[in-house]
Formats: structure tokens, C-alpha cells, sequence
């Protein structure tokens, strides 16, 4: 959304010092302090521009206004606003179908405030419920592990770290960027409490090889007697996969798959702050994991990790399920598949770039330049469309295939084929422009963190 400068209403609201290091002594009027606020992020970038994230930008009016008259109802007081918890109850029944769950079973799930909580809980669920096997077989439950690509989000290595379960990651390689069952051998064992495979990755926009990995760990289980669940990562997949491609077995459809995350404000259509995860059944998320809250009069369950949260997107998404349908978001990603795929194809027939993907299932463009190309490289091409306001991603990939540089773009639905070819147009001229007059031809310098707190992929 732009900017509201009409917020300015006179110049000496303009004239006020904002204190650097000390807590504002003397309050002003609504007015001079929101003239204040706006000012000062003028600069920020405009969300409908930021192509480098995948949370939603768009809403419609009728949404807004439903955001609005949610904004102060604190979610997790149900007691207060039933009607709310009645939402989120339908819409976990509906993505466990969504998904194809298995009928006859008591759907699970929750709203989360994002992937980040979801993959959290689903991971959490894992390792509770492979603990209390290994307890149950009379063996060691001390060394949890669990394994993923190296394509994974940073949430998953934050899982990892504060949930200490170590972490073993399939590294990518030069050309292939998805987890497959090749390597699994070397990974997997007796202490996997799952292996996490994604839906529409945040590098290159791919699926891991799901079915290939299920069917794998099939193989092992009748090889060894080790039943390792699987989680998928659909946090941008979720949303797109059911609509475009509803034959393609990435879900619940494989016995193996216990748990679904997905971004609400991604795909899903609705402002910043809503994931879901979805488990199979109830028996998955695991009953020690359930806290009993004791409101007024009522016994709730909680099993969430942040306990207040804003209950205007679980609203909103409702809004987004009710009005948009099955039909609503198939019509919607599919102009924005083909919008994102026009656009590629803008980008390759210029003869900068090569694909990076193989397929593309999510409106996911990424993009390497050609090997020819020497006088700059994909930093420099996002550097240079920022001046006409885009902001797109460049990064280098994770380990092993650090020498790979790419661009990405995330196309969203506001973007239609029109501008979807500005921007193409914008990236194809940076290009002419860099190699006329050069650019830095060297990627800026990685700030000092480890390697391993280091992630190259912003959202
Ligand atoms: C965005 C993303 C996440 C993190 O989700 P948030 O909704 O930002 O918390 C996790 N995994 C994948 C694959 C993602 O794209």
C-alpha cells in the first residue's frame, strides 16, 4: 500500500526532535505522532514491491475491515470468543481434507502464528511421540535426530537447536537442490524421529522427492523394522498443490505423512501472522504436549507456543476460505503460475539466465546467469532493479552448492501478466546496463556469524 502522506497536516508536526536514546518525556497530539510514524518509514520498501517475500500484500476491502473489527480479541481466550475457536475448528477439519486425511479420523491441528510455530509443534509431536517408544521398547531415548535437505528453512535449524535434537542435513549439490532418497542411507537410523520434506522450497521453489522419500523409508522399514514418520513443509506448497495439481501425491495420501504445516500468509491469502499445522490424526499430536487452561467456567486445551496472539487472521482466513473456494484459489494460482512462468520465460529467452528449477509447481521464479555472463553478477542485478523500487532476492545456496549464485522473484497474486512484464523488462535492462558499464562482479562479503546461523533464504 502507499504511503498515506495526507497524514501530514501541518509543518510544525513535522518539527518535533524524536528522542535517540531516552524514553519520550511529554506525549503529542494523535495527529503530530502519526505524522511522526509515517515519515519515518517513508523509505521502508513498499510491500507490493518486495518480490523477495511470500507473505501476502493484498487484501480486499471486505478483509480489512474484518481485520479491523478482530484486531482486539486476544485469540487464545476462547471462553471469550467461542465463535472464533468454531473457526479455527473447521478450518483444521477442512485442511485435513484439503489434504486428504483419512476419513473416520479425529482431524488435529492448529492455528499458528506462522510456519515457524507450526513446524515447532509438528517436530515437538515427533520427538515426543519417538520417545516414548523408545521408552516403551526399553531402549535409549537420549540422542533425538532428525533429518532434512540442506534446502530446509532456518525455522527447521532453529528446531533443531532450541528443541536439541541433532540435526542431520543432507547437503545439497551443484545442479540438484531438493531432497531425494539417494543419500537417506547415510542419515536415517533408529533415532530419526522424522525426515521433513518440503512442498515448494524457499530457494528454488522445487518439491523434495516426497513420494520417492516415503516409499524409501517403506523399503527400510521392511528392511530394518524402523518406521520413521514423515513431515511435509508446505508452508508455500500447502495452498498451491491441492488447487494445481490434485493428483499429485505430496499429502496425506502417503501412510507415512503425519504432519502438514503451512503458511496462512503465504498462499493462503492472509496478512502476516497465520500458519496451520494439521496432523493426521489425533493420536499424533501427542496427548503430553496438551495443556488444560482453566478460564471462567470453562476447561480449554492449549498446545500452542505463544499463549496471546492476535486473532484477526484467523478471522481473515475464514473470510479468504469462504470467499474464494476450491475454484476461488485453483483460478488464483493459476494466473500466478502463469504470470511467474511468463515472466521466466522473459528472463531466459534475454539470454542472461538459466533456470534453476526443474519443476515448477509454486509461482516461484529463480534464476542463475549464464556461465558467459562475467562483468556481473545476481547481487548486481538486484541491486540495480531496486532503483526503479523492486526488491528481489539474490543469495548464494547452501552447502554444498555455495558457488551457485541465484535471483529469485516470488510472484504473488497482485502481480498480474502486465506487471509480472515490467518487472521482466526492468531485470532484462539492469542486465544491458551492468554489462555496458559493469558491476561489482564480486557477491558482498558475508557478514561473520558460524556457517551453520547463517541462512541465505529470507522468507
Ligand atoms: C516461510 C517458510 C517457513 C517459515 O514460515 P513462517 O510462516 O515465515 O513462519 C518454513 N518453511 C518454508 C518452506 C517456508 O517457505
Amino acid at each position: 500500500m502507499a504511503t498515506p502522506i495526507a497524514a501530514v497536516s501541518s509543518y510544525e508536526e513535522f518539527n518535533i526532535n524524536v528522542p535517540e536514546n531516552e524514553f519520550p518525556r511529554h506525549g503529542i497530539a494523535a495527529r503530530a505522532a502519526e505524522a511522526l510514524v509515517l515519515s519515518q518509514e517513508w523509505t521502508d520498501t513498499n510491500p507490493m514491491l518486495n518480490m523477495s517475500s511470500f507473505v501476502t500484500t493484498f487484501a480486499e476491502p471486505e478483509a480489512v475491515e474484518i481485520a479491523k473489527r478482530n484486531m482486539f480479541k486476544n485469540y487464545i481466550d476462547h471462553d471469550m470468543y467461542p465463535q472464533l475457536f468454531a473457526m479455527e475448528t473447521r478450518m483444521v477439519k477442512w485442511l485435513h481434507q484439503l489434504w486428504n486425511g483419512p476419513e473416520g479420523v479425529e482431524p488435529y491441528g492448529a492455528a499458528t502464528v506462522g510456519s515457524s510455530e507450526a513446524c515447532m509443534l509438528a517436530g515437538l509431536a515427533h520427538k515426543w511421540n519417538w520417545r516414548q517408544k523408545r521408552e516403551r521398547d526399553g531402549k535409549d531415548a537420549t540422542r533425538p535426530n532428525m533429518v532434512t535437505g540442506g534446502n530446509v528453512q532456518i525455522v527447521w535449524k532453529k528446531f533443531l537447536r532450541y528443541f536439541d535434537v541433532e540435526p542431520r542435513i543432507v547437503p545439497l549439490k551443484t545442479g540438484n537442490y531438493r531432497l531425494t532418497a539417494d543419500e537417506l542411507e547415510k542419515y536415517v537410523d533408529e533415532n530419526t524421529i522424522a525426515v521433513v520434506a518440503i512442498a515448494g522450497q524457499t530457494f528454488t521453489g522445487e518439491d523434495d522427492d516426497i513420494e520417492g522419500i516415503h516409499d524409501w523409508l517403506d523399503a527400510y522399514e521392511a528392511r530394518t523394522g524402523i518406521s520413521i514418520p514423515m513431515h511435509i513443509d508446505g508452508a508455500s506448497g500447502g495452498f498451491v498443490n491441492p488447487f494445481l495439481y490434485p493428483d499429485y501425491r505430496w499429502d496425506f495420501r502417503l501412510p507415512r505423512v503425519q504432519s502438514i504445516n503451512a503458511s496462512g500468509h503465504k498462499y493462503g491469502l492472509t496478512p502476516p501472522g497465520l500458519g496451520w499445522v494439521i496432523f493426521r490424526e489425533r493420536s499424533v499430536f501427542n496427548e503430553d504436549l496438551v495443556f488444560y487452561v482453566n478460564y471462567l467456567g470453562g476447561e480449554m486445551p492449549t498446545a500452542t507456543l505463544n499463549f496471546s496472539r492476535n486473532a484477526f487472521q484467523i478471522a481473515v482466513q475464514y473470510y479468504q476460505f469462504l470467499r474464494l473456494g476450491f475454484d476461488g484459489y485453483q483460478r488464483i494460482m493459476r494466473q500466478t503460475l502463469d504470470n511467474a512462468i511468463a515472466l521466466r520465460q522473459t528472463l531466459v529467452d534475454s539470454g542472461y539466465f538459466t533456470i534453476m528449477n526443474e519443476q515448477q509447481r509454486i509461482p516461484v521464479v529463480a534464476v542463475t546467469l549464464d556461465k558467459g555472463v562475467t562483468k556481473f553478477n545476481e547481487f548486481d542485478v538486484s541491486n540495480k532493479v531496486r532503483e526503479k523500487g523492486w526488491v528481489l532476492s539474490a543469495y548464494s545456496m547452501p552447502a554444498n552448492a555455495e558457488e551457485v549464485k541465484s535471483l529469485r522473484v516470488v510472484v504473488r497474486p497482485h502481480i498480474n501478466h502486465n506487471v509480472a512484464q515490467m518487472l521482466a523488462r526492468d531485470i532484462v535492462n539492469a542486465c544491458k546496463y551492468l554489462e555496458t558499464h559493469g558491476g561489482s562482479a564480486t557477491a558482498p562479503k558475508l557478514h561473520q556469524h558460524p556457517p551453520e546461523n547463517r541462512s541465505p533464504a529470507k522468507c
